[in-house]
């Protein structure tokens, strides 16, 4: 990876190591969520509604995927984040790092890229606030009705709220 390739070069430009090693782990965009567009088809950050519900492969003590390497084997539909796709992605919370670079802001101060540190970035994260480990349930065999009733508030979609 190249030094400080994430303020250096635009998301576009970035090679799959360095891409990949934006994602903090935080495991937000792996919970079940309630999306509205508006007129244009483009979301509407202020009516997105996110549930503690994780897709059945999240393990919710660790917050991490249980196979992320064959992810889609098991779960065909999980979203390949991809330069492509990102600008259909603002559903993403405030402080993932492809929806902050996309929108000209920052890496999350704990940002692993940044500390160096992953038990600083653990520790910073907790504080923050952020991240689904320990407090997530699976959607394996919950109903539609009992997982309306799962909405949560602590995934921020706030652009004013600072990391
Ligand atoms: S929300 Fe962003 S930083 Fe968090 S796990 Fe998903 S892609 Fe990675
Ligand atoms: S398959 Fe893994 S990475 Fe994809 S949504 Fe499920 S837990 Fe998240």
């Amino acid at each position: 990876m190249r030094p400080n390739f994430w303020s250096r070069f635009a998301l576009s430009e970035l090679n799959h190591s360095e891409w990949e090693a934006l994602c903090d782990g935080c495991g937000s965009c792996c919970l079940i969520k309630y999306i509205d567009e508006d007129e244009n088809g483009d979301v509407d950050e202020e009516l997105v509604e996110y549930t503690d519900v994780t897709c059945q492969l999240m393990d919710c003590t660790t917050g991490y995927c249980q196979h992320y390497d064959t992810r889609q084997e098991h779960v065909p539909d999980c979203i390949q984040l991809t330069m492509d796709n990102l600008p259909q992605m603002m559903w993403l919370p405030s402080h993932c790092a492809y929806k902050r670079l996309y929108k000209g802001q920052n890496l999350p101060s704990w940002h692993l890229l940044l500390t160096q540190d992953a038990v600083v970035t653990q520790q910073q994260m907790r504080a923050a606030n952020v991240g689904v480990a320990g407090r997530c349930v699976s959607e394996t065999g919950m109903s539609d009705e009992a997982m309306e009733e799962r909405v949560i508030s602590w995934v921020k979609l706030d652009n004013t709220e600072s990391y």
